[in-house]
C-alpha cells in the first residue's frame, strides 16, 4: 500500500490545545507535514482541524448560499424555474451542514430575510408584498420557495432518523448518547412541524388586512383555486412580471386610494384617473372602471374564453383578478 502523502497532514493536540510540532517521519524516509495552527483541512465539505470552528464555517456557508442565490437570480430562467433552482441548488449548500453546524432559528430567519431582500432587488418580489405567499405551494397561490428554517430542521430530523434506525453499533451508541431513550416515537415530528409551519403562514396571510383581501377573493366558493393558479404552476411568466402581478394582488401598488389611506400621503383626489367616477383602487381598475370596460376588459374576457382551463371546466369561474 502506498500512502498519498500529498493528501495527508498531522495535528498534535495536547490538553485540548493545538501544538505545532515537527513533521512526522515515516520509516521509508518520507514525511507527513504538520498542519500549522491556522490551517484547516476540509472533510466532507466542512473545514475542520481537531474541532469544527462554528462561526467560521457558518460565515463561509452563508456567503456561499447568498452567492448561489444571486447567481440563480442573474440567469434568464422563468420565475418558477428560479424558485426551483434556489430550492435545489442554492439552499442545499446550507441544509447540507444541518446537524453538523448549529443553526439557531434566529440565524435561519435572518438568512430567509436576506434572500427576500435579494428577491426584492431583482424585481421578483415587491417590498410590501405578502412574504407568506413566498413559502406556500404554487397551487395555493404561493411561489413554492422553501424556507431555510423548515428545510434545515427537516434535514436534522432525517439525520437523527438515520442514526435511530441504523444497526451499526457506533450509530446506535451515538443515538442513545444524543437522544434519551424515552423519545423514540418522534419520527414524524419534523413532518408535523412542517405542516404546522405552512398552516401558520396560511393563517397570517389570511388575517392581514390588506394582503388578506386577495386570499379571501381567491377562496370564494365559486372560484376554482387550482385553475386560477395555473399561471403559477405552469411557470411561463417572466420573474419581474410575476413580482408585479403579486404586488397588484397584494394591493400594494400606488393607486390613489392606497397612496392616501395606506401610505397616508396628502393627495387632492382619490377618484379614478381614467373615469373620474369611483375610488381608484385595485378592485376598481381590475374590474370596475367604465373607461376601459369596452377595451381592456373585453379582450381579457375573450382570451379567457380560449384558455384550456375554461374549456375543461366551463361551469367553474376562473379567478382573473388582474
Ligand atoms: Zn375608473
Amino acid at each position: 500500500m502506498l500512502l498519498g502523502l500529498g493528501k495527508c497532514a498531522a495535528v498534535e493536540v495536547r490538553r485540548g490545545k493545538l501544538m505545532e510540532e515537527g513533521n512526522i517521519a515515516m520509516v521509508d524516509g518520507r514525511e507527513i507535514a504538520m498542519l500549522t495552527t491556522e490551517a484547516r483541512y476540509k472533510y466532507l465539505g466542512i473545514q475542520q482541524t481537531f474541532e469544527i470552528k462554528q462561526q467560521e464555517n457558518k460565515k463561509h456557508t452563508e456567503t456561499q448560499l447568498m452567492e448561489r442565490v444571486r447567481k440563480v437570480l442573474r440567469t434568464q430562467l422563468s420565475s418558477k424555474n428560479k424558485m426551483e433552482a434556489i430550492n435545489i441548488w442554492a439552499l442545499p449548500s446550507l441544509t447540507y451542514t444541518a446537524g453538523v453546524l448549529t443553526w439557531s432559528n434566529t440565524d435561519l430567519q435572518r438568512m430567509d430575510r436576506r434572500i427576500q431582500t435579494t428577491l426584492v432587488q431583482h424585481g421578483l418580489l415587491h417590498p410590501n408584498s405578502a412574504t407568506e405567499r413566498l413559502y406556500l405551494p404554487r397551487k395555493e397561490g404561493g411561489r413554492g420557495l422553501k424556507c431555510l428554517e423548515g428545510a434545515c430542521r427537516k434535514e436534522e430530523e432525517k439525520l437523527k432518523a438515520f442514526f435511530r434506525l441504523s444497526n451499526n453499533p457506533i450509530h446506535q451508541w451515538i443515538n442513545s448518547a444524543s437522544n434519551p431513550p424515552s423519545s423514540s416515537g418522534q419520527a414524524s415530528e419534523g413532518q408535523s412541524e412542517a405542516v404546522s409551519r405552512e398552516d401558520t403562514l396560511r393563517q397570517t396571510w389570511k388575517a392581514k388586512p390588506l394582503h388578506g383581501r386577495f386570499h379571501a377573493s381567491l377562496h370564494q366558493e365559486d372560484v376554482d383555486i387550482q385553475a386560477s393558479n395555473t399561471y403559477l404552476t405552469q411557470g411561463y411568466l417572466y420573474p419581474q412580471t410575476k413580482g408585479t402581478l403579486f404586488a397588484i394582488q397584494d394591493q400594494v401598488v400606488p393607486t390613489r386610494s392606497y397612496t392616501k389611506h395606506t401610505i397616508k400621503q396628502q393627495i387632492d383626489s382619490t377618484k379614478c384617473r381614467l373615469c373620474n367616477n369611483a375610488e381608484e383602487s385595485v378592485q376598481h381598475l381590475s374590474s370596475g372602471c367604465s373607461a376601459i370596460a369596452g377595451t381592456k376588459y373585453l379582450s381579457r374576457h375573450d382570451s379567457m374564453g380560449t384558455s384550456d382551463a375554461l374549456l375543461a371546466e366551463p361551469h367553474h369561474r376562473v379567478h382573473n383578478f388582474v
